[in-house]
Parts: C-alpha cells; sequence; structure tokens
C-alpha cells in the first residue's frame, strides 16, 4: 500500500471541540500504527471567524493531548489561487458551467419550488443558456459562479466504517465549487487540499458523509482517484442529542480547566467508537496504537458518558506519582486562592503528603481543591447538617475541649500517638471513640467525611488541630447560648 497519510481539518472556532479531538486522535492512533504520517489542515475561509488566536487554541489542545503532528499545517486562507486553478480546470474539461444567477434570483426560484413540493435544486439555467449569451456575458466580465454539472445516475463509495453507501445523483445539486467573488467553495477546498497533501485516508465525523458524495463528485470531475473514505459515529450527549455545549464542557480546554488530566480524556475519547476488543479499559497511548485499527470502530453513534470519564480520571489520579499530581494541582490551588506558587514549592512535603492522603478520594483535580481546602486556611464553615448532628448533646464542648487540652501534651504529633491520646480522652470521659472522632473531624475540616483522621491531623500539625478544635468548642458554647431562630 501507497503511504498512510492522514489529517484533520478544523475550522478555528475558538476551541478544539471534543469530536474533533477524538477524530485527531483516530487519525494519529491510524498514522502511528502504520507508520504514516498526521497532518494538519486548518479550514480558515471563513475570515470573520478566524484569527491567530482561535488557530493557536487547537494546536495547544492538540498538543496538550500528546498528538504530534508531522508536517507545518496548511492553512487554507493561503491557497485560493490554487483553488481558481482547479475551478478553471473543471470549466475547461466541460466538468462544471458558469452561473450567473442572482442569489435573488435562485432564492425566489428556491421557495417556490419549496411552495410546490419540488426538492430546490438549480434548474440549470444558465447551463442551458445559449452559446452565444454565454460568451457575451463572459467577454463584459459579469460575476458568475461555477457550478458542477452531476449527471445522471448514482454515487457510491465503500465506507471503512460504514459500508457501502451509495446515493442518487439526482439528489444532489449541480452545487457551487466557486463564487462569483472567485472564492473556492467548501467542497471543492477540501478535495484540492486532499489531494494535493497526499491524504490516503479521510477519518472524520458522519456528518460529513454528504459532502463526500460531493467530494467524490469532484474527484471524478478532476480525472483525480478519491482517498479512502472512514467515518466515525457521532458523539452524542447523554440526551442522545448531538455533543455540544449544552451538555457541559464541548471543548478540551474545558476539560483541563474542570480537573481532567489528558491521559483519561485521551484514554475515554478512544473508546467513543473505538474498543481494542479484549474487554479492555484503561490504556496508555502506546498500548492504543499497538491496538488500533479502523475495522474495530462500530459505526453506531457513541454516548458520552460523563461518568464514566470522572471515573476513569480517578483512575488516572490514582495511578499518578505524588510529585506530578503536585504539580499539576499548582494552578488549580493558586487560582483557589489557597496557596502561592512559592509555598507550593517551599513545602513540598507537605504537598506530597496532602496529595497521598487525598488522592483515593478524589475524581477530579478540582476536587483536591474542594475537598482539601481545610489544608490551606482555617476559613471555613461548618458542613450544617453534620454540625446539626455531631456538635450537638450537652457534653460535646467539654469532650472536646478535654481533647484539645490533651493533644497539647502530645509530644510526638505522630498519627499513631494522636490516635492512642484519642482513645484515653474518650475512655477517661465514658464516651466512644467514633463520638469524639466525627465532632473532631468537623472541627478540624468543616466537613463529616475525608481520608484517615489521625493521619490528617499529623499533617495538619498539633497547633492547628488544637485551634480548630477550641474554635469548634466555641462555636459549639455560642450557637448553643443563642437559641436558633
Ligand atoms: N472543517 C471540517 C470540520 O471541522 C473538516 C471536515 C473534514 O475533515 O473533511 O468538521
Amino acid at each position: 500500500m501507497s503511504e498512510i497519510r492522514v489529517r484533520i481539518a478544523p475550522s478555528p472556532s475558538g476551541y478544539l471541540h471534543i469530536g474533533t479531538a477524538r477524530a485527531a486522535l483516530f487519525n494519529w492512533l491510524f498514522a502511528r500504527r502504520n507508520g504514516g504520517k498526521f497532518l494538519l489542515r486548518i479550514e480558515d475561509t471563513d475570515t470573520d471567524r478566524s484569527s491567530p488566536e482561535m488557530v493557536k487554541v487547537i494546536f495547544d489542545s492538540l498538543k496538550w493531548l500528546g498528538l504530534d503532528w508531522d508536517e507545518p499545517p496548511v492553512f487554507q486562507s493561503q491557497r485560493y489561487d490554487i483553488y481558481r486553478k482547479y475551478a478553471a480546470k473543471l470549466i475547461e474539461n466541460g466538468k462544471a458551467y458558469y452561473c450567473w444567477c442572482s442569489p435573488e434570483t435562485l432564492k425566489r426560484k428556491q421557495e417556490q419550488a419549496l411552495a410546490e413540493k419540488r426538492p430546490p435544486r438549480y434548474d440549470r439555467t444558465c447551463f442551458n443558456l445559449p452559446e452565444e449569451i454565454k460568451k457575451q456575458n463572459l467577454e463584459k466580465g459579469l460575476p458568475a459562479a461555477i457550478r458542477l454539472f452531476v449527471a445522471e445516475g448514482s454515487t457510491t463509495f465503500d465506507d471503512l466504517v460504514v459500508g457501502r453507501i451509495t446515493r442518487e445523483n439526482k439528489d444532489i445539486d449541480d452545487f457551487v465549487v466557486a463564487r462569483s467573488d472567485g472564492r473556492a467553495v467548501y467542497n471543492l477546498a477540501v478535495v484540492v487540499d486532499d489531494h494535493e497533501m497526499r491524504i490516503s485516508h479521510v477519518i472524520r465525523g458522519n456528518d460529513h458523509i454528504s459532502n463526500t458524495f460531493k467530494q467524490i463528485l469532484l474527484y471524478r470531475a478532476l480525472g483525480i482517484e478519491p482517498p479512502h473514505f472512514a467515518h466515525l459515529p457521532l458523539i452524542l450527549g447523554e440526551d442522545r442529542s448531538k455533543m455540544s455545549k449544552r451538555h457541559g464542557a464541548a471543548a478540551v480546554t474545558d476539560y483541563s480547566r474542570e480537573g481532567i488530566l489528558k491521559e483519561a480524556l485521551v484514554n475515554f475519547i478512544a473508546l467513543l467508537g473505538w474498543s481494542p476488543g479484549d474487554g479492555k479499559e484503561i490504556m496508555s497511548l502506546d498500548e492504543m496504537i499497538k491496538s488500533f485499527s479502523l475495522e474495530r470502530i462500530n459505526p453506531t453513534n457513541a454516548v458520552f458518558d460523563m461518568n464514566k470519564l470522572y471515573w476513569m480520571n480517578g483512575e488516572y489520579i490514582r495511578k499518578k506519582p505524588d510529585h506530578e499530581l503536585v504539580d499539576l494541582l499548582r494552578p488549580f490551588l493558586v487560582e483557589a486562592g489557597l496557596a502561592t506558587q512559592l509555598f507550593i514549592s517551599s513545602r513540598w512535603e507537605y504537598m506530597m503528603k496532602f496529595v497521598g492522603l487525598l488522592k483515593e478520594r478524589c475524581r477530579l483535580l478540582t476536587d483536591f481543591v474542594t475537598l482539601g481546602r481545610y489544608f490551606f486556611t482555617d476559613d471555613f464553615d461548618y458542613d450544617p447538617a453534620g454540625a446539626a448532628k455531631h456538635f450537638a448533646g450537652p457534653t460535646i464542648a467539654d469532650n472536646l475541649e478535654a481533647l484539645a487540652r490533651a493533644l497539647e501534651e502530645v509530644a510526638s504529633f505522630e498519627s499513631a500517638q494522636i490516635e492512642g491520646k484519642l482513645r484515653e480522652v474518650a475512655d477517661k470521659r465514658g464516651v466512644k471513640a467514633k463520638e469524639l472522632i466525627h465532632p473532631t473531624r468537623l472541627a478540624l475540616s468543616g466537613m463529616t467525611m475525608g481520608p484517615s483522621l489521625f493521619e490528617m491531623m499529623e499533617l495538619l500539625g498539633k497547633e492547628r488541630c488544637v485551634a480548630r478544635i477550641r474554635r469548634a468548642v466555641h462555636f459549639i458554647r455560642t450557637s448553643a447560648a443563642e437559641p436558633s431562630k
């Protein structure tokens, strides 16, 4: 087989859509699996909507995911002259014709067709003009679009995912390939670029299948062998409609901001329509490369199960070495105002232990912030339901006060010693250990659940623990004194 060359061709929309990220991954895996090339083309002909910043988001998102490309990206906005050449070629070989119809006329005819329940196809007015008129129009230099002449018959292609698909040509209009201002229209640009970039396989979302028929007609009209096509299933939200911003995050950057690890996102999107066939779910990029094939892509639309992504992310968090997690958490802690870069770098041991204590409980990097706030600040409220339960009763304040006093005496503030001391206090005061454990956790963290209490206390340190327990004692006493309104 000749060289495998694949590409993605995103339009710069300001973000890398999750569907495009999945297409990028499948193209990249296919290239890497087969010793081919993975290329990028930026479809930036809509100049109002593209800017260098928007293009940068695409590059940055792909780099973040670890999907590197092999040749400099191609920009459609720099290739208008090339498209014009191909449009001219279609005219020369009689496969396309000039159309002078004004947008108003076209619109009126279209409305009329719809009103009469006819398909709103172009009626070939300009194709049927007498040669003499055509010549005059050209001589006058009247602005003309170029339309492909779509002959009768049908168009068929063998899709590597979907199988054989056929469409009747009567359902395909004599579509415009170049506008009257000389600019190429989408399908011609795609065909020209894929041809000139020597793309062997076009792997993209199945929302492009109807374009594929037009593109195949263009390849044939230009006398070029079309590439292979593989159309990927759509990605649906949980409500079974096409994945969009409505479903929460649709952009790759949204996921990274939410605290999804790139490894988890890549792994998760790989399974949106593909599986290695051995039931394996957690896979590195290298493992995916080894087992990737187009045959194993399932044409049925894939549903984006957010909970599964969170579960998978939790698995990756647990697998990550603690020092890497600390680095990954930097922006989140800084943004939340809980720690500075300096604090994180200078209190490295503290950070490592913090991460070690919480990683089992976190599904997102942002969970470290919400579940671990109290490791960085004294400024937290008590969970109200927890306070109603664990800070109630006539003896609780005294019990906690006794614990604070006893803890002050612990010489080496380590979890085993802390636990021993707490149990001793519970014994002396005639309560069960858990009657002290739950209020203490609430006093120290504001929460009713969390990592091992004694390890958490060791990390917080004696002073902070004692002060926070005393603060809770004060809280309990003053709120008991003020009857609730
Ligand atoms: N610009 C198209 C898109 O973003 C690319 C289609 C293609 O891959 O040919 O969906």
